[in-house]
């Protein structure tokens, strides 16, 4: 039976398609480009990654100083606070000799506790990369989420793990489900759902309380 989860999914799908995401050429960079997407917009973060470009290896970004990757990236804002945030990061992943593979084997909850236990890496970001980069379905919170299931008028909790949960247990979806869901989200609190709405042609208009 498809519960409202699960119809609210299929409405955006139908709607916009499948979004094919992480936009990222690496895994490596998807992980970048998730800590340096942390409070600003894709758009400061593609110039970032752009001027970034020729060091987005883990080898050679670790050669940077924490100084010259924070001017690097300095149009993602916060530059400082992520320079650290990505150094810290690429010392935990140089512990695994940079190998997603490895890191795939461990049980997902060591793997998501390790991710938490980083500097600077929260549960969202953590969610991201476990979901673009380790192939883990995961539901991820992120603001867009809360905006728009509050809108359609469910009672979502404010813990996130709780409401991570809840999606997860009420959509067992697959990888693909998760990886298009969040990016679904994403792009539709850009294109209707926005700070302030527009309702009128919204795919979700029907079932919507519009709070
Ligand atoms: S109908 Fe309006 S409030 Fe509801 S999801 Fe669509 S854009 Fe958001």
């Amino acid at each position: 039976m498809t519960n409202n989860y699960q119809r609210i999914y299929h409405k955006l799908f139908n709607f916009y398609g499948p979004q094919n995401w992480w936009p990222a050429d690496t895994t490596f960079e998807m992980m970048i480009g998730a800590i340096l997407v942390q409070n600003t917009n894709w758009r400061n973060v593609e110039k970032a990654l752009m001027n970034v470009k020729p060091y987005l290896t883990p080898e050679r970004m670790e050669k940077l100083t924490t100084e010259e990757l924070a001017q690097l990236i300095r149009s993602s804002g916060f530059f400082n606070i992520k320079a650290k945030r990505i150094k810290a990061f690429l010392k935990w992943f140089k512990t695994y000799d940079y190998d997603i593979a490895t890191i795939k084997k461990l049980d997902k909850q060591t793997r998501r506790n390790e991710l938490l236990s980083i500097n600077g890496i929260g549960r969202e970001t953590a969610d991201v990369m476990l979901l673009y980069a380790f192939d883990q379905p995961m539901f991820v919170v992120d603001a867009y989420a809360r905006r728009i299931f509050y809108r359609l008028g469910f009672n979502m909790p404010s813990a996130y793990d709780n409401f991570r949960e809840q999606v997860e247990e009420a959509v067992p979806g697959s990888l693909q489900l998760f990886n298009e869901f969040h990016a679904l989200l994403v792009e539709h609190a850009k294109v209707y759902c926005q700070k302030m709405p527009i309702c009128e042609g919204c795919p979700l208009l029907e079932i919507c309380e519009q709070r």
